[in-house]
């Protein structure tokens, strides 16, 4: 965003919008009112106006408030971004009232009434007489731009409040070949999603975000065979920031693909992270699918003879620490005679998602085999489950989830629509994206304003130990990870 126009509606508040992206951005501000008038309202010639605007218009970087319908195709050629508030009536009316008698800065003089007939007519023909013109312009000039129309106060303050955010998006377009048990997103069917849909979600947010990084995976990345065009649709798709290939890749497809680790190399990349449950019938077990761990050693060995480094990460519960340790001696073996960068480690695992009915056969922590200690993420830094209650047992704040900072939306193939840090479970839905309006879903999504989140204002932490925690457990837990335990067994009872 370099050169900008903000035009609508008087009364709409374009100036207060304008300046508020100035503060964000750094951009200059141009008022056209400041341009044109005197302060003894009389204006400057036309001539002398428009070579001044154009001089600004020249320049690379400016925000330009102001309708001037006249000149608005000239700035339109130039700009690469367009803010139009076409607010209702009512609304621009009530701004345009509240200015009378107050120093504006985006105008020569003071207004001490309101023109009811000068300034009020002028308000109420502008939807009539104006707004079509500025419609028709921005349609036919604004083709390739960034365009943003907000009917409300609140969308456009939502847009300001969120411009530096970056919004990432991850949709479940295709599903995934597994079945884990522990699988924290839950098991959602396998549905394609419609033609569109990838368009359509994007479009949904892009009026309130202007940093939106897409996904077209949930679960499984590169469930598809069209992974490859899958990937550049979603660097199209995405909006001033580019999607990353994080550290996970599609086992699934490795074994069966050739073309695929190419295609890895060729997006950067380094490392793939293998998920293990213990040897073959356990991790098949696990997995939900027959060969499941004769594919990831595949896998394992495919990488290395491609440069990528393995990462396996395995999960220890009492049914499989003993195959646990097996598979530490294997990657160690690995480590050293294949692959010196090759990587290991072992987690408890969080208590969310499918991993939450694993709850009974929780590692205790005086289980865990000392050989493992070494790999085993956050060893110093286990609780038990005891421990935790200890610490909460007289915490009365609430269950905290911060609504700050970036933020990640994962939308399910009915098109439900979750926060990073949820289930995908019920009581976490925050939305639908096809019954929602997005003016509506979106304020609420920013406020926190959903079914889970408001519970969590209703109880406090002493309170959940009090009617779910155990205090003669040894599991471990990390302390964050119990607390939602905690909070999602609540929120269970509460939608029963
Ligand atoms: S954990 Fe990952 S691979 Fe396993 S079922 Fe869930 S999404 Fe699929």
């Amino acid at each position: 965003m370099k050169r900008v126009l903000v035009v609508g509606c008087p009364g709409a508040g374009k100036s207060t919008f304008a300046r508020k992206l100035r503060e964000k951005t750094g951009l200059p501000l141009h008022y056209l009112d400041m341009l044109w008038w005197k302060p003894d309202k009389s204006h400057i010639p036309r001539e002398e106006f428009d070579a001044k605007l154009k001089d600004i218009v020249a320049g690379d970087e400016w925000i330009i408030d102001g309708n001037y319908s006249r000149t608005l195709a000239m700035r339109l050629e130039r700009a690469d971004t367009v803010f139009m508030l076409d607010f209702p009536l009512d609304i621009c009316l009530a701004g345009a009232k509240s200015r009378v008698g107050t120093n504006r800065v985006d105008l020569p003089w003071v207004e001490d009434e309101f023109d009811s007939i000068e300034l009020a007519n002028w308000i109420v023909d502008f939807p009539k007489q104006e707004l079509p013109k500025v419609y028709q312009l921005v349609a036919e000039y604004g083709k390739g731009k960034d365009i943003h129309i907000f009917h409300t106060r609140a969308e456009a303050d939502a847009y300001i409040q969120n411009m530096d955010r970056l919004l990432s998006i991850c949709v479940d377009m295709y599903g995934c070949p597994n079945r884990c048990k522990h699988c924290w997103l839950g098991h959602m069917p396998n549905k394609k999603m419609e033609d569109g849909a990838d368009e359509f979600v994007v479009n949904y947010f892009s009026l309130y975000f202007d940093k939106i990084d897409f996904y077209s995976w949930l679960r499984e990345p590169d469930f598809s065979d069209d992974y490859r065009a899958r990937w550049q649709k979603d660097v199209e798709l995405s909006k001033n920031a580019k999607p990353e290939r994080f550290e996970l890749a599609s086992f699934w497809r490795i074994v069966r693909d050739k073309d695929y680790i190419p295609f890895l190399k060729e997006v950067g990349v380094k490392k793939v992270q293998l998920t293990f449950f213990g040897k073959k019938d356990t991790q098949d077990k696990y997995v939900g699918r027959k060969g499941a761990y004769e594919e990831a050693l595949k896998a394992t060995d495919l990488l290395m003879d491609a440069g990528i480094i393995p990462r396996w990460q395995c999960f220890i519960n009492e049914e499989n620490k003993g195959e646990i340790v097996e598979l530490y001696r294997l990657a160690m073996e690995i480590k050293n005679t294949k692959c010196k960068e090759f990587e290991f480690f072992v987690h408890e695992g969080t208590c969310d998602g499918e991993n939450r009915k694993l709850y009974s056969i929780r590692i205790n922590k005086g289980d865990i085999p000392s050989e493992l200690a070494p790999v085993f993420l956050n060893y110093d830094g286990l609780l038990t489950e005891r421990e935790c209650c200890e610490i909460l047992k007289n915490d009365t704040s609430h269950p905290d989830f911060d609504l700050s900072g970036d933020l990640v939306f994962y939308v399910s193939n009915t098109f439900d629509v979750y926060y990073n840090f949820t289930n995908m479970t019920e009581e976490w839905i925050s939305g639908n994206l096809k019954k929602d309006k997005p003016e509506e879903l979106v304020p609420r999504l920013l406020a926190g304003d959903t079914y889970a989140l408001k519970r969590a204002k209703e109880v406090t932490l002493k309170e959940l130990v009090e009617r779910y925690g155990d205090f003669s457990s040894d599991k471990v837990f990390d302390l964050d990870d119990y607390k939602i335990y905690l909070f999602n067994n609540y929120l269970k009872d509460a939608k029963e």
